[in-house]
């Protein structure tokens, strides 16, 4: 649930087949705009922009303004010196004029560029704090030779600055992790986030918030969502985000363009949910920001959509405080047909599925999803990206009211395009037809997949008599993972997916075929460390069924491994056959789920999805190395250009591609830079 978070470090062979919709213009559009160390920089189109009514652009225009207003805030959140320590590297980056060519100054730049890209000092997926590859002398050197006024001294004097942000950056042992997830450890002392006051202990914050809860509230707000929590005078207390609390400078500048948003909403809920939101920022409120949750997920009816405010909390170890984040998008109303015919035919796809006829489902319910198109990311979605969103996230708000699922496809389809001619395909895809279908087909097979994996496939088969679903205990996730993965797999190779007009023929299934064995058997390892064997349950789910697959089709060299000049392949050479054998295995991984066989589940998963073979493991490491391909991605932001009539008024917006990483970092630390650097 919650954010999908693209793992796309193997997948070069994501290419598009919707290029059409994107590249209208002659020129072929650069995506990548940055790389340095393991992350890469690119940009998305936005397309359709142009074809919005002139109010929807003004509408997204003012959102996209309040969706830069909090980056501050983020810094602030992930590290109390984030802010302190950024705007000292920035003010280094463009006030030193000594020598900038050398490469001790080149690592200063890079380092630089990494807390643009993590929002802070720590990896943005690793969590880890960035070692410099510059020394200490060297960077205050630096400090030393730019002008003092330029420093933000509103932290304190230059000596108390420095005496500050230099152990923060330089002293490894020191808020080493900004989340800490060892349970042996206390994991808020051993956090670097700033979400509690340093001192206060794991026990502390259990006990607070263990309290607050009252056993029969069926709707329970999110406690502890919105706040710091400190200690004063011995006492706990939280200090509360919201105008005229903790952040207050930012949430000022936020509200001021919501409200400028308001009279531009495209309906009348739209309007209450914009309302209530402003209203939440005022007080803090958290029953305000429930009532403002409902009213959101309510409103499907609005091409324009946004998130704003205090969403995930990823980044507390132990998930009370969310970071702050801002989305702000319109359905892509053509793509998000595909999933409607989908939710359409539902009870079809239930009802020809292969397994047993007694854990159908007999009235499936239509699951609602959309796909989006992204005009600005602001926050935790920024630079690095989610492909895809649930929201909300209250459990109470989910099961009364359902929630919001989205697809966010003008980033997924970056992600691809910027992969293109990476080398991916050239060195581990063996049959020249199997590259060019998954050229062709293979951004559409994978978004169908997912589709049909999210929408329909956790959502069909029913449990047998007495069967509660956690029989199954650690090995569920990869076996319910399993389960979608199945249908989605299955149905890809359907006729009846071409005669409801989902994919032109089945050469889309092919591609999609091809490149989940060879994955599966073999590519995927490249996120795995060596010696180390399968743990994360998606990774596990698709071992397992490429692995059973493969041994079940032996006999008939279904799937094979070809090595050729030392390298390994693998290849599908009975698309149909494959086909069937999915079949098999979803029939049996829905038996295990509906009679709750914990037996039988735990020898599929340990038999087929955890064991690395290390020959293979190292083979594959090596090759992917030599590719050089950065494993992280993330994106700058189009610039929205406001364009006024005569009499002041905004009558239009118009949109650009910028391409300039570092740019838009220092004009957005300019611009939208609200909060002090001590909070
Ligand atoms: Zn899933």
């Amino acid at each position: 649930m919650k954010k999908t978070i693209s793992l796309m470090i193997t997948t070069g062979l994501l290419t598009g087949s919707v290029a059409e919709v994107y590249n209208k213009n002659s020129d072929p559009f650069k995506w990548q705009v940055d790389r340095f160390d393991d992350v890469k920089v690119l940009r998305y189109q936005v397309p359709d922009f142009d074809s919005l009514k002139t109010e929807q652009k003004i509408l997204i225009y003012y959102l996209s303004q309040a969706a830069l207003c909090g980056r501050d805030i983020l810094y602030d959140q992930n590290f109390k010196y984030n802010l302190p320590i950024r705007r000292t590297f920035e003010a280094v980056y463009k006030y030193y004029d000594g020598d900038r060519s050398n490469d001790e100054f080149k690592v200063v730049e890079k380092y630089l560029k990494k807390i643009w890209f993590a929002n802070g000092i720590h990896h943005h997926y690793s969590m880890d704090k960035f070692v410099p590859e510059f020394s200490e002398e060297y960077f205050e050197l630096l400090v030393n030779s730019i002008p003092k006024d330029k420093l933000p001294l509103d932290f304190g004097k230059k000596d108390e600055l420095l005496a500050a942000i230099k152990p923060a950056i330089f002293d490894p042992e020191l808020y080493s992790k900004r989340v800490c997830l060892d349970p042996d450890k206390d994991m808020i002392v051993n956090s670097a986030m700033n979400y509690y006051e340093e001192g206060i202990t794991q026990k502390e914050v259990e006990e607070f918030y263990c309290d607050m809860v009252k056993p029969d509230d069926h709707t329970p707000v999110s406690y502890g969502l919105n706040s710091r929590l400190v200690k004063e005078d011995g006492e706990l207390k939280e200090r509360v985000w919201k105008l005229c609390g903790l952040y207050s400078q930012a949430i000022d500048k936020i509200l001021f363009w919501l409200n400028k948003a308001l009279p531009y909403a495209e309906n009348d809920m739209q309007k209450a949910a914009l309302q209530e939101l402003i209203s939440y920022y005022k007080s803090g409120d958290l029953k305000t920001f429930d009532d403002y949750s409902v009213t959101w997920v309510k409103d499907t009816l609005s091409q324009v959509d946004f998130v704003n405010g205090f969403i995930e909390t990823y980044g507390d170890p132990l998930g009370y405080k969310a970071s702050w984040e801002s989305i702000v998008n319109f359905k892509n109303i053509e793509a998000t047909k595909r999933t409607e015919i989908i939710s359409e035919w539902a009870q079809w796809f239930e009802d020809n599925s292969p397994i047993d006829d007694k854990f159908k489902k007999k009235e499936v319910r239509g699951v609602s999803a959309k796909v989006i198109t992204v005009a600005t990311l602001g926050g935790d979605c920024f630079p690095p990206t989610p492909i895809g969103i649930n929201l909300p996230n209250s459990d109470w708000i989910r099961r009364d009211h359902g929630s919001k699922s989205v697809t966010i496809e003008n980033i997924t389809h970056a992600y691809s395009e910027a992969a293109k001619g990476d080398g991916f395909a050239e060195e581990f895809v063996l049959r020249a037809e199997d590259r060019e279908r998954m050229e062709k087909y293979g951004s559409l097979a994978d978004n169908l997949h997912t589709d049909l994996h999210e929408c329909l496939g956790h959502g069909s088969g029913i449990l047998g008599p007495g069967v509660k679903g956690d029989e199954l205990k650690n090995y569920g996730s990869t076996l319910e993972e399993a389960r979608a993965d199945l249908f989605a797999l299955y149905y890809l190779a359907d006729p009846k997916m071409v005669e409801i007009g989902l994919i032109p023929n089945l050469d889309v299934a092919k591609a999609e075929y091809a490149k989940y064995m060879m994955n599966g058997l073999m590519t995927q390892l490249t996120r795995i460390q060596p010696g180390i064997n399968v743990e994360e349950s998606h990774m596990r789910n698709r071992k397992l069924i490429a692995e059973w697959c493969y041994e079940r089709g032996h006999a008939e060299n279904v799937v094979e491994k070809i090595v050729q000049d030392g390298k390994t392949y693998v290849v599908v050479n009975d698309f149909d056959k494959l086909r069937i054998l999915f079949g098999e295995l979803l029939r049996e991984v829905q038996r295990i789920k509906s009679e709750g066989d914990f037996g039988a589940g735990k020898s599929l998963v340990e038999n087929y999805g955890v064991k690395v073979d290390p020959v293979l493991h190292n083979e594959v490491l090596e090759r992917y190395a030599r590719l050089d391909l950065a494993p992280y991605s993330g994106f700058i932001n189009p610039i929205l250009h406001p364009v006024y009539g005569d009499d002041g008024k905004l009558i239009d917006v118009e949109i650009e591609y910028p391409d300039n990483f570092t740019k838009q970092m220092l004009w957005y630390s300019e611009d939208y830079s609200y909060l002090p650097s001590k909070n």
